[in-house]
């Protein structure tokens, strides 16, 4: 299916040189548009029903029930998954406890063969990982594809590597596995977000059970393949489905040493409320609402560049989206001119065709909590903008939108959408603009677009962000922590300090 780029723009006229009126909008719907370029389905295997991944084995749940994991661009049933209950939990957890002796005392560089075995296995099947993903989250090819994937396998390469250099990577301290972590992820990178859990903690030498989110565990069920087929000892690695009940199960459980967790704000509460007063340890990876600033010195085509791939990458589902505008006042009319520009050709439809942009919202609940702030926003007074590409019928879509003449005290300004919702805000100074950037709840990312080193140095030494990026956006790297300050949680994830996060030194 394509979907036709179609976009009325309203006359833009300026003065030309010998002072006639000259039409500079562009027309979108004009000239060339691309053929439709379905990725094949055909190499994808997926069985009709999943067990656990418990103790190497596809187990069936205790309680017999599954649940249903369906395509969010068709609407229709891809698979049927197991429905983890509080007892399989437990059968999850004593796999992991009973495999941490023999793991964690394996000599550490055939530790590492295991994690290489993985990424590497991952990379040969990158392209059915892609399509999978796509399929079951809603996510555009081209970003399944060419970040999430090879990425994922990146993490397991990476971590691999220091499998049998913790010494080395710790000098000084005797670093040692903390023993069992329950790992608990997102919808948004599915794959990815079992990497950056999974890597770290098996290659230091502890054992899992990791539950994926509710509507995409299609590319869990096929690691827990990979991870059968890559020989891991059982039990290493078990990979639990469920939904916030199975989550809950695998915070409460007493023989737990560590709670890894991304999800939101809310959910993370919860957690550190229900572990305070035991010794595990926790990492919260939580939400963010991320400001991504335009000074007026700063090359603004790459920087509208910048601003698409923050907001709108991966429909807005991303916790570190750059989804609070500042620009200065004087480039602002410039900017968002050539913004709403660029929106226009955003293609909008089937995530599985190559030239796809922006594919589905990931669940019929995601996209009635973005439509409500949209209402929100239109009845605090903002002036709306969307893309008038056409969506498909089926399924569940949100074109690119922006609101402008947003304030501070807007709740589109200070609440996460995770949705391809962007706030606009216009600023004159420096100094306003890192107070209005800091005047949030959150501290996960933040983004600075500027001809000046010196200007960086000054403004990011000053942004509370964990990742703050300069003249780019949304770039991952396995070498590089990520994590948050305030309510974006705390710990890191990626880099030494991602494999610190499961080692006690002592
Ligand atoms: P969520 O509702 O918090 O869910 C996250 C995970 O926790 C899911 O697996 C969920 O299961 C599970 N869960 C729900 N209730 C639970 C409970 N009471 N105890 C234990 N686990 C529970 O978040 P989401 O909507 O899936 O993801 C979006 C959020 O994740 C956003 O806020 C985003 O910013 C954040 N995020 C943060 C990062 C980061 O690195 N900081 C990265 C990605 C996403 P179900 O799937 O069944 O609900
Ligand atoms: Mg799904």
């Amino acid at each position: 299916m394509k979907t036709k780029r179609k976009a009325a723009v309203k006359a833009n006229k300026t003065n030309s040189s010998n002072g006639s009126m000259v039409d500079i909008s562009l027309k979108f719907d004009e000239g060339w548009s691309y053929s439709p370029a379905p990725e094949s389905t055909d190499h994808v295997s997926i069985k009709e029903r999943y067990g656990l991944f418990i103790g190497g084995k596809f187990v069936k749940p205790a309680l017999g029930k599954y649940f249903a994991t369906i395509n969010p661009a068709t609407e229709k049933k891809i698979s049927e998954v197991a429905n983890a209950s509080s007892a399989d939990v437990d059968k999850a957890v004593k796999a992991a406890r009973k495999a941490f002796g023999p793991w964690s005392s394996l000599p550490a560089r055939e530790r590492g063969k295991y994690v290489y075995r993985i990424s590497r296995m991952m990379q040969e099947k990158a392209r059915e990982l892609a399509v999978i993903e796509s399929m079951d989250g809603g996510k555009a090819i081209r970003e399944a594809r060419d970040i999430d994937i090879p990425l994922a396998a990146a993490h397991f390469f990476y971590y691999a590597g220091w499998a049998d250099k913790l010494d080395y990577a710790f000098p000084n301290k005797k670093p040692t596995p903390l023993g069992v972590a329950g790992q608990i992820i997102p919808w948004n990178f599915p794959l990815l977000m079992a990497a950056w859990k999974i890597a770290p903690a098996i290659a230091a030498g502890n054992t899992v059970v990791l539950k994926s989110a509710e509507t995409t565990p299609l590319t869990s069920m096929k690691l827990a393949e990979i991870i059968q087929e890559a020989g891991l000892p059982d039990g290493v690695v078990n990979i639990i489905t469920g939904a916030g009940d199975t989550g809950a199960a695998l915070v409460n459980h007493p023989d737990i040493d560590k709670i890894a967790f991304t999800g939101s704000t809310g959910v993370g509460k919860i957690i550190q409320n229900a572990i305070a007063g035991t010794d595990k340890k926790v990492t919260l990876e939580l939400g963010g609402k991320a400001a991504n600033i335009i000074l007026d010195d700063a090359p603004l085509d790459q920087a509208v560049e910048g601003i698409i791939n923050g907001i709108y990458f991966n429909q807005g589902h991303v916790c570190c989206a750059g989804s609070r505008l500042f620009v200065q006042e004087d480039v602002a009319d410039t900017v968002i001119r050539k913004l709403k520009d660029r929106m226009q050709t955003l293609i909008v439809g089937d995530p599985l065709d190559k030239n796809t942009d922006i594919g589905a919202i990931n669940s019929k609940e995601q996209l009635a909590t973005i439509n409500r702030y949209i209402k929100i926003g239109k009845n605090e007074g903002a002036d709306f903008y969307q893309s008038k590409c056409k969506i498909p019928n089926k399924g569940y879509w949100c074109p690119p939108t922006l609101f402008l003449n947003v304030s501070q005290s807007h709740r589109i300004a200070q609440e996460e959408i995770f949705g391809p919702v962007l706030a606009v805000q216009t600023f004159r100074t420096v100094d306003e603009v890192i107070e209005k950037a800091n005047n949030t709840p959150y501290g996960l990312s933040a983004g600075i677009w500027t001809d000046k080193g010196s200007k960086i140095f000054n403004i990011t030494a000053k942004l509370n962000a964990g990742v703050i990026w300069a003249n780019t956006y949304n770039k991952f790297d396995p070498t590089s922590p990520f994590g948050g300050y305030k309510e974006s949680g705390f710990g890191r994830e990626g880099g030494l300090p991602g494999l610190q996060a499961y080692l006690n030194l002592g």
